[in-house]
């Protein structure tokens, strides 16, 4: 059984972000999406008309965000933004961006005005030098940074990401010096994540006996200044007293779904002994292929409770700058579709996680017994049952069957849960469908040399 760091699923599902492009005019030397540039495409705009007309329905997400490659460049930048205001089901609408274009008022302004609230501006270098040669195109730091100051007298939320690399890991917290008199309400700090160069080849992963003290005087310093932090993929140990700022969700994103194929997966030796085995991630595996599993580095918080390999990735809530971590949230329209059935058999709604493929309900029975009832999309495929939007079955059954009654009582909670799923389910609720871009339809055709390139992540044979 694969956790859910295998999967790479802790999702916040309130938020949603659209993929509107790959195309870029940095070429930033770490850069995530690389590869999609060439070979992905975006989301398809009749797809995002949907996604955004079912939450006008459906009040899924609080906040849309926008991102690519560079976003500003889409043609139809302004009809994205239209639709996601014009709908009113949103809270919030950011853009992720690279805050070069940003440099020219005017646009700035514009984009202010059709109603885009948060900009994500990613900034990885304290100084012109160390910016542009990451992004390898001169002339980007200045840019960026007129951007930002477009952007702060327009007096809209600013955050900023910092990918942490070997190119900027000496100068971290001089980053913060950089951006603070723009008032950020965040800081996010992600640890770079190989998504081709699993051998580091380029050199860009950053061992963890220099990237945490260069990342702990930033984090100190934000504090300082009174500046939130988020930090992404660094274990939590090596954190310090800044390990709260640990936060390692992410949006529910419509975007290829091979695209999560190729993230690492991560790992920690001490995952069992530490009582933050089920939040934090480790280390992941192109790391500890190169630097090994640091076990010696790495100090587990002692566990308080007994350890259980969790199966599910974490239900969490939404990103909320200024307002602290994310929190758990309520689901009421995933938790409403079994009310009442835990009661009806003297059980406990224990959990209801939602995540990207799946809505999984956990009820206690009491002395140990648990049980899953699990949601998908509904299709063909073989299920216990199905409802009009889902197929349901049953997993994960922990429970001492030799014990008087408890089979008979499992059984019929669960064919209560099942029945009242189908029984309340209205139709169109969705969990992997509004994902989209499955198959042939989300890749563009693809060069020659691109194709031999898949080989070396052994992708392909
Ligand atoms: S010991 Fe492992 S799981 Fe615990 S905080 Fe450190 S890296 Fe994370």
């Amino acid at each position: 059984m694969e956790s859910y760091k295998g999967r790479f699923e802790p999702t916040r599902f309130e938020d949603l972000t659209v993929t509107v492009d790959f195309h870029c005019h940095s070429a930033c030397r770490f850069c995530i999406v690389q590869e999609g540039m060439n070979y992905y495409k975006g989301v398809p705009f009749e797809l995002y008309e949907a996604a955004v007309a079912d939450n006008r329905r459906a009040k899924r997400y609080r906040r849309v965000t926008f991102t690519g490659g560079e976003v500003t460049l889409e043609k139809r930048l302004f009809d994205y933004i239209d639709i996601a205001r014009d709908s009113q089901s949103f809270e919030h609408i950011r853009i992720q961006t690279n805050g070069r274009l940003f440099a020219d008022r005017a646009f700035a302004r514009r984009v202010v005005d059709a109603g885009v609230d948060e900009f994500f501006v990613s900034l990885h270098g304290h100084d012109a030098a160390t910016q542009d040669y990451i992004s390898q195109r001169p002339g980007s730091f200045d840019e960026a940074i007129r951007g930002l100051e477009n952007l702060r007298e327009l007096g809209v939320c600013i955050l900023t990401n910092t990918v942490l690399t070997t190119l900027n890991e000496p100068t971290l917290a001089a980053i913060v010096d950089t951006v603070r008199p723009f008032a950020p309400a965040r800081m996010e700090w992600w640890n770079y994540l190989p998504m081709e160069d699993y051998a580091d080849e380029l050199g860009l992963l950053s061992p963890m006996s220099e990237l945490a003290p260069s990342l702990r005087e930033a984090l100190a310093r934000a504090r300082d200044y009174g500046i939130e932090s988020a930090v992404k993929y660094v274990p939590r140990c090596l954190l310090g007293e800044h390990g709260e700022s640990q936060d390692n969700t992410q949006p529910d994103v419509v975007i290829v779904e091979e695209f999560y194929d190729k993230y690492p997966k991560f790992a920690c030796i001490h995952e069992a002994a530490c009582e933050h085995g089920d939040t934090c991630l480790g280390l992941h595996h192109p790391y500890i292929t190169k630097f090994g599993w640091e076990e010696d580095v790495l100090v587990p918080f002692p566990r308080a409770t007994p350890w259980r390999e969790p199966e599910y990735g974490l239900w969490v809530g939404s990103d909320r700058p200024g307002e602290g971590t994310a929190i758990p949230t309520d689901q009421p329209r995933w938790a409403g579709l079994v009310v009442g059935v835990a009661e009806r058999h003297r059980a406990r709604l224990a959990n209801v996680m939602l995540q990207r493929r799946a809505c999984v309900y956990r009820f206690e029975l009491g002395e140990g017994a648990t049980v899953d009832v699990l949601l998908t999309a509904r299709s063909e495929a073989p299920a216990l049952a199905r409802s009009a939007s889902f197929n349901l079955q049953y997993r994960n059954l922990q429970a001492d069957l030799s014990a008087p009654g408890l089979r008979e009582r499992l059984s019929a909670l669960v064919e209560d849960a099942i029945q009242t799923v189908i029984a309340r389910d209205p139709g169109g609720m969705h969990l992997d469908a509004r994902k989209g871009l499955v198959g042939d339809d989300s890749v563009r055709r693809r060069p020659r040399r691109a194709k031999a390139l898949r080989v070396l992540d052994g992708s392909e044979p």
